[in-house]
């Protein structure tokens, strides 16, 4: 039996109160947890303040340790499964706003209440495990989405293989080791959905501890005896006679093998390919010069003159750790980022928090669902362009309009005494353009420094001292770093890819990289894409959830495969198209749409070939499950006869 705090009210301040109160009808099966006058009222920025007077909570908080004390002594679990009409009240009551009818099932599969997803694999009938057993599956990359599909594979009983050009799994948490990397998405969201974590030490753990969650998922899930380290995927070859991939692996002695699949899943995320700036003289500058995602920490940067060149979601995260330690800091910007207020954003998770996650069943469910519904599709309105707006183009509704002046207000407080920064850091375009940054006052703490420069001034060139601005104005530096992002749009730029009839991806794509659903070719059988073009998120929610989508998707073609006895798949080339003129027209509506915003969303053809335009719940629907009248089913020769 866990054992029971004696001040059990205290611990319980640390806890989200309607999420307690949700976890409680469980516990005690009494609905008056969820009554009327209790109803959370939250502000859109608040970290779940309930809107409850303090006495009021503090009588709950009572109440709700009495219940606690009970159940943890032994007494039952009233209502384990509640019925769909108290399932509802909970919902829309930890909510603080009545969940539309549409979102009921998605979200009661989220929540797991029953220990049963969509996304656990179903091979039962043996004709399906025997034909699953006779396939293998070659899944590119071991970071989050690779590790997944794995989990998922052993589960389904798929035979597979993991390739890494890493040393270790965890892809992006493994290789960016820059200072102040940390998740900017609620770690207790950021997490499998069967693998919950109530020990994160941080709101928003810092990049060491999202490693060792990766390392224990694969530990947990013997994972490593699947993949190969150090070794590049270089090409893929569909064979056609065989109808399998000929896949050409490179190891670190130079070495290349080809290997057999039935099947290829690339889970290598979009964000792993550093990007240099395209400025004149790149590469001429005499001392060390090295991007954020390929840190130097040989070199000591105490004492020195630093210059940063960029201001996106890692510089914003590494420029408060160096600028106390150097000694002159320059930062280039050329657009700053909106920073939504987080004050919580580096602050520990409560111990009675995490008492509470791991000690009161249920719990643990609903904060993270309370998490999901205010950080996805709860927010999503906000930066939903309004087609008759038109106030000024750095917004595109009321809705997104009030979220600027917020976030604007905030920053206007945090520049009482610099005010000539301010128009300095504010964006010109709207909130939802870019990735918007998590601000706990850090960063505007860090520029506002005495030895911290903002350099608006547009970069001309690197030269072997520094850099020089298009005012004719050189900057000495001893250091230089690049925070110039990634090479998003340019998907698998480091593979070869052969489909049916030698056709190339890269040709078919023309460098505007396209699939169904972000996962499925055509022309490329039994291809699969994780993180595929048109499935970033801007603001909403956790890239996991995507990738648990899209996983349960490429399973169920690999089921379909098995039950249906075909060969391969690869979806109708209307079907893509359709599917693709869709999300065009879609990706308009949003502020990341917006014509007056540049940013890696949008690739050389000014196409937003990153995001997915609609909720959460339509990648959720999409995903369930494959349908077969949506593909190409390649079935296996009758035997003549
Ligand atoms: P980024 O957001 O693409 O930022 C790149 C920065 O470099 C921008 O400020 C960009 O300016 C600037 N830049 C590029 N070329 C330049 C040039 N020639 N001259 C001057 N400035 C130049 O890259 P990032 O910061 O690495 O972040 C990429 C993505 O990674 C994020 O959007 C986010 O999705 C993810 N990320 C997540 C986390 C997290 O979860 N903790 C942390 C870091 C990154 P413009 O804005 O003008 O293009």
């Amino acid at each position: 039996m866990a054992e029971i705090p004696a001040d059990l009210e205290t611990v319980l301040k640390d806890a989200h109160l309607p999420a307690l109160m949700t976890a409680l009808v469980h516990m005690t099966g009494d609905t008056h947890w969820l009554r009327s006058e209790w109803t959370p009222v939250y502000n859109p920025l608040s970290r779940g303040d309930p809107g409850i007077p303090e006495e009021e909570q503090a009588k709950i908080r009572a109440e709700a340790a009495k219940a606690i004390r009970a159940y943890l002594e032994g007494k039952p679990m009233a209502m384990p499964n509640p019925p769909i009409d108290v399932l509802r009240r909970q919902m829309d009551f930890v909510a603080g706003a009545e969940i539309p009818e549409q979102y009921v099932d998605f979200l009661t599969d989220e929540l797991v209440l029953k220990g049963r997803s969509s996304k656990d694999p179903h091979f039962e009938a043996p004709p399906v495990q025997a034909a699953a057993r006779k396939m293998k599956v070659l899944i590119v990359g071991a970071g989050m989405s690779g590790l997944l599909t794995g989990i998922r594979l052993s589960q389904a009983g798929v035979p597979f293989e993991i390739v890494d050009k890493n040393a270790d799994v965890g892809g992006t948490w493994f290789e960016n080791t820059y200072p102040g990397c940390r998740v900017d998405n609620s770690n207790h969201m950021y997490s499998y959905s069967f693998e919950p974590n109530h020990a994160w030490p941080q709101h928003f753990s810092p990049q060491p501890v999202l490693l060792e969650y990766f390392r224990g998922i694969a530990k947990k899930h013997d994972l490593k005896k699947h993949i190969r380290f150090e070794t590049l995927v270089e090409q893929l070859a569909w064979d056609e006679a065989k109808e399998v991939w000929r896949a050409t692996l490179k190891g670190k002695d130079g070495k290349t093998e080809v290997v057999e699949a039935t099947a290829v899943v690339t889970a290598v995320g979009q964000l792993n390919r550093p990007r240099m700036p395209d400025i004149e003289g790149l590469g001429t500058f005499e001392g060390p010069a090295f991007h954020s995602a390929e840190w130097r920490h040989d070199v000591d940067l105490k004492g020195k003159r630093v210059v940063v060149i960029g201001t996106g979601a890692s510089a914003y995260q590494f420029v408060p750790e160096i600028a106390p330690e150097v000694a002159k800091l320059t930062v280039f910007q050329r657009n700053p980022p909106w920073g939504l207020p987080v004050p919580h954003y580096h602050e520990d998770v409560p111990d009675g928090m995490k008492w509470t996650l791991e000690h009161v069943p249920f719990y643990d469910k609903w904060y993270r669902f309370w998490l999901f519904w205010m950080t996805t599709e709860g927010f999503l309105p906000m930066v939903k362009t309004d087609p008759s707006w038109n106030g000024s183009p750095d917004a595109v509704s009321p809705a997104n309009a009030m979220l600027r002046d917020m976030a604007t207000e905030s920053y206007r407080m945090q520049l009482a005494e610099r005010p000539d920064l301010l128009p300095k850091v504010t964006p010109n375009y709207p909130i939802g353009g870019k990735r918007a940054v998590l601000d706990n006052g850090v960063w505007l703490a860090a520029l506002k420094r005495d030895n911290v420069e903002l350099v608006t001034e547009k970069v001309a060139r690197i030269t072997p001292k520094g850099v020089v601005t298009a005012d004719g104005r050189e900057y000495e530096a001893d250091v230089l770093i690049y925070g110039t992002g990634f090479q998003a749009s340019n998907f698998l730029s480091f593979l070869k890819v052969k489909g049916r009839g030698g056709r190339d991806l890269h040709e078919s794509w023309g460098g505007d990289a396209r699939a169904y659903l972000g996962i499925t070719h055509p022309g490329f059988p039994n291809f699969f894409t994780i993180y595929g073009p048109n499935t970033n998120i801007v603001v909403n929610g956790s890239i996991i959830f995507f990738s648990e989508c899209a996983v349960r998707y490429i399973v169920g073609c690999l089921h379909l495969l098995a039950e249906t006895g075909a060969r391969a798949l690869e979806p109708r080339q209307d079907v893509y198209d359709d599917f693709n003129r869709k999300v065009d027209e879609a990706n308009a509506g949003w502020a990341w749409g917006s014509p007056n915003v540049s940013s890696w969303y949008k690739n050389s053809f000014g196409r937003v070939s990153q995001n997915w335009p609609f909720g959460l719940i339509d990648y959720w629907r999409a995903t369930l499950a494959p349908n077969p009248d949506d593909f190409v089913l390649e079935r296996a020769p009758e035997p003549v006869g």
